[in-house]
């Protein structure tokens, strides 16, 4: 079941209820995957990325396509990554961020209609 806060600083946001050792909680589902367009090797959200992007080949102007952590003066930083390691690493950052485990487990799925593993 989801719901839509009410409170007009949240409005538009959506949680659920659920029951965490008996205990009633609500669980913000728009916080942990923040809309906008994301980087097309990790996922990550844009919008969160600290560098706004990677840089293109002249060093200063920002990809919109590749955040910093994975793309830096028009080239990949770890170029010979496969997608399976790059699932293993989000895997682990989302888990030590604490995303609950159905929002990782979607998160590394969407990893694989990125643009870099599109084949
Ligand atoms: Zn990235």
């Amino acid at each position: 079941m989801q719901y839509k806060c009410r409170k007009p600083a949240l409005s538009g946001f959506r949680f659920s209820i659920v029951e965490i050792n008996g205990a009633l909680s609500a669980v913000w589902l728009v916080q942990a995957i923040p809309r906008g367009p994301k980087c097309q090797s990790c996922g990550m959200p844009m919008s969160t990325d600290e560098d706004g992007g990677g840089t293109e080949m002249d060093g200063v102007t920002r990809s919109i396509e590749y955040c910093s952590r994975c793309y830096k003066d028009g080239v990949f930083r770890e170029p010979e990554l496969t997608v399976d390691e790059m699932i293993e690493k989000t895997q682990q950052r989302l888990r030590s961020m604490g995303m609950p485990e159905p929002v990782i487990e979607k998160n590394l799925m969407a990893i694989y209609s990125l643009e870099r593993w599109k084949d």
